[in-house]
């Protein structure tokens, strides 16, 4: 007898017994970004819907909602041309992705998001560029490479205006959009974690939810929007699909067991694929000092060999996935006195908006161990437990780099270089924090899930990051914040077309 290695390659025993059932058009499973908005949209083209929930509210975590060409992109003089961003995210992908559904992304995201920031306006709340961190005035203009659109977009509550305070800016978005569901008729069923799809025929028409009373049927008339996440929190889906993840520092998904792969056992079970593509897991280098490497700043970067070992241009996944697969899965950053000058001439409109104490910042990271400080590199070396010799001679050959103007090792462009000559240096360890690893199943142009044999499976979609051949490999910074701008616009094409009974979004 073969025995399955895995809960998702075989289809357990049907649950036949139910303590209710109950109807409605549309069943939307999981109350993230991209589910909520599938039911907004849903309620909104005229649709009953039910949307479950395993948690007793909805999700919403993160900053930056990326979309292209909205009218708050009108209002600051901002354009960026959707066939340009599609190329380039759909070039990170390594082509694995389905450029179709990137395509639709910058082509459709705007007008997506312009009508939930009218909804968002309308009642008080602001929605602005993220120009200070990841809609950076001047990184649109930079080599193909490193080119980053100012796509970020941050919904907000001022002072005033009434609404509860939120330590994410994406759950401004969310109040704005789960009040209207509300207010629309979609019925939340929370801390109902759905455990099984409904397939009869061919096509999927309901789903089994479980609650403290046991097993309730809900059938759906028109279709079931899988939106239940990515893979975050199955170490048995990451030991699969995604180990470098598991060499991350920490998971700083929340609520924690959210993203445990629900959604793609479930869609397994009823003949679902796993996406196409690699998993893109979002890993930042989070320090939030302000010399804080990846959002901010570039500094030279060693192994614990003291090796120069990647490319350390301060864009978040690059140096994450090195330092990870780095021997001892440990880096080093270290940058020198004049670590402000450098700071000042890499991110010009950065440093001009660095608080007042941003030197005070630093003594304190010096004195609570963030960073390691010393008159000498060998000093420095023998603190941090990488050899002095070879750290001198990474130290030398990459001042000499930038004397030259010229990164002929990693390609670190010449504004991103910062050379380590006058002392007293410092250091600071790499971190690398999990934020989710979107990986979904396998759809096509409509986001309709699709067996292995590229079949949609009738009743079926997929938004967020269970819609799957979208990222691959690594999670792209081209255009910020697409995760929830993808979602978000995925979301409420898929929810409208799913109520409509349209073929095509
Ligand atoms: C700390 C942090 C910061 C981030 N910052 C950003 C950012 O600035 N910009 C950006 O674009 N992205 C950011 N992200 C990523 C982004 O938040 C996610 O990619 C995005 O939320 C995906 O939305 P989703 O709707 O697909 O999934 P989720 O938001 O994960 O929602 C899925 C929902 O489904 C529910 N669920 C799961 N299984 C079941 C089940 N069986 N039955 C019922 N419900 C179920 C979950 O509880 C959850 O509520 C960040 C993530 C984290 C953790």
């Amino acid at each position: 007898m073969t025995v399955a290695a895995h809960i998702w390659q075989t289809e357990p025993e049907p649950i036949t017994e139910f303590y209710a059932e109950e109807n409605a058009d549309v069943v939307v499973v999981g109350a993230g970004s991209s589910g909520v908005t599938a039911a907004q949209s849903a309620a909104e083209a005229g649709a009953s819907v039910i949307c479950v929930e395993k948690f007793s509210r909805p999700t919403a975590h993160g900053t930056d909602i990326g979309s292209i060409n909205t009218l708050v992109h009108e209002r600051e003089g901002v354009h960026i041309d959707p066939l340009e961003a599609a190329r380039l995210e759909y070039a990170w992908s390594q082509q694995q992705a389905n450029y179709h559904l990137i395509r639709t992304y910058t082509e459709r995201s705007g007008e997506v998001l312009n009508h939930y920031i009218r909804m968002a306006e309308a009642r008080g709340y602001t929605v602005k560029l993220n120009s200070e961190l990841t809609a950076r005035a001047d990184w649109d203009k930079l080599d193909e490479k490193y080119r980053m659109f100012r796509t970020a977009h941050i919904f907000d509550a001022p002072e005033g205006s009434g609404h509860p305070k939120e330590r994410w800016h994406a759950a401004y978005y969310m109040q704005v959009v789960y009040t209207s569901a509300q207010e629309l008729g979609v019925r939340f069923l929370f801390d109902s974690p759905a455990v099984r799809l409904v397939k009869e025929d061919g096509r999927v028409t309901g789903v089994i939810v479980k609650d403290a009373r046991g097993h309730k049927l809900i059938r759906a008339g028109k279709g079931v929007i899988l939106a239940s996440g990515g893979i975050t929190d199955s170490v048995e889906m990451k030991e699969c699909f995604c180990p470098i993840a598991l060499r991350a520092d920490k998971n700083e998904n929340f609520p924690r067991g959210g993203n445990n792969g629900d959604g793609h056992v479930m869609g397994k079970w009823v003949g679902a694929a796993f996406s196409r593509c690699y998993p893109a897991p979002i890993i930042h280098p989070v320090n939030l000092s302000p010399l804080g490497q990846g959002m901010n700043t570039s500094w030279l970067t060693v192994d614990r060999n003291g090796r120069r070992f990647c490319n350390e241009t301060a864009y978040e996944p690059i140096v994450t996935n090195a330092r990870m697969n780095a021997p001892g899965n440990v880096a080093w950053a270290i940058c020198d006195a004049d670590y402000m000058e450098h700071f000042r001439r890499q991110e010009p409109l950065k440093f001009s908006a660095l608080p007042d104490n941003a030197e005070e910042e630093i003594e304190a990271c010096v004195a609570d161990g963030t960073y390691i400080r010393r008159d000498t590199l060998a000093e420095l070396a023998d603190a941090i437990g990488v050899p002095a010799g070879a750290l001198e001679k990474t130290v030398a050959r990459y001042n000499e780099m930038w004397d030259a103007g010229e990164d002929v090792d990693f390609g670190v462009p010449k504004r991103f270089l910062s050379p380590v000559k006058k002392g007293p240096f410092l250091a600071c360890r790499l971190s690398a924090w999990l934020l989710n690893i979107p990986y979904g199943l396998h759809v096509d142009d409509d986001s309709r899930v699709c067996t292995e044999e590229d079949e949609p499976i009738p009743g079926l979609w997929a938004v967020g990051n269970m819609q799957g051949d979208f990222f691959a490999n690594s999670y792209p910074v081209t255009l910020p914040g697409s995760s929830h701008g993808r979602s978000i616009c995925f979301g409420r094409l898929v929810g409208q077309a799913v109520a409509l009974n349209r073929e095509h979004l």
